[in-house]
């Protein structure tokens, strides 16, 4: 039976940040927010204040492109060019950075969405030389996936906030939840979720659905 929680949010920040963030702040509830570069380019200041209020920003490239259909070189420069702005967000909100971490878009490391694994050795060597960057540059693992032969953060369960027929259905998407925690037999787990305009609606409901589960929010 799932008791404890890792809390990881995706492509942040959306226009609600500063919202999420004092809704989580109120009840002490852990998170790392995993940053889209182009949007931060919009939303500087509302990362700041993520930051200022203790959260930790995670690099999650600049455009959200699948990295199996990037070469090297563009994968290099997604990570890169984020890098800059979330370290801008730092700057601004007077903080200093306490851990570089990353989690890549749908999962790709290079071989396909959901971590597929490689297929081939082409495959396998882009996905090597992605995760040798990645660590050349500093980046570190969550506890959550300190046992993880990889550097970028996957989860465990995405409650896929996302999908228009979530967004659209509330009930439905809640019935989906105490389904998923039904059939799932571990005691934790990462748990992803996302921030964008559209589905602000969802986010108070499903941290009010864990918590009403007595669901504890481990550290990050
Ligand atoms: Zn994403």
């Amino acid at each position: 039976m799932l008791k404890r929680v890792y809390l990881t949010i995706d492509d942040a920040p959306s226009a609600h940040l500063e919202k999420i963030v004092d809704f989580l702040s109120f009840y002490q509830i852990p998170a790392v927010f995993y940053v889209r570069g182009g949007f931060v380019e919009q939303y500087c200041s509302k990362v700041a204040y993520a930051i200022s209020k203790g959260y930790l920003i995670g690099n999650h490239t600049y455009s959200h492109s699948c990295f199996s259909e990037l070469s090297f070189e563009q994968c290099q420069h997604e990570i890169l060019k984020t890098e800059l702005l979330i370290d801008a967000c730092y700057a601004m909100a007077g903080v200093i950075r306490p851990k570089k971490v990353v989690r890549l878009p749908f999962g790709d490391r290079g071989a396909g969405a959901n971590a597929r694994t490689a297929q081939n050795d082409t495959e396998q060597q882009h996905v090597m030389q992605i995760q040798k960057f990645l660590a050349a540059e500093g980046f570190e693992k969550l506890s959550f996936h300190h046992a993880s032969e990889y550097i970028d953060a996957y989860w465990d369960w995405d409650t896929q906030d996302y999908k228009t027929r979530h967004i659209e259905d509330l009930t439905g998407y809640i019935k989906n939840m105490a389904s998923f925690m039904e059939n799932y037999h571990h005691e934790s787990a990462v748990i992803l979720l996302h921030t964008f305009d559209h589905n602000a609606h969802l986010f108070q409901p499903t941290l009010s659905f864990l918590m009403a589960q007595s669901i504890a929010f481990l550290p990050i």
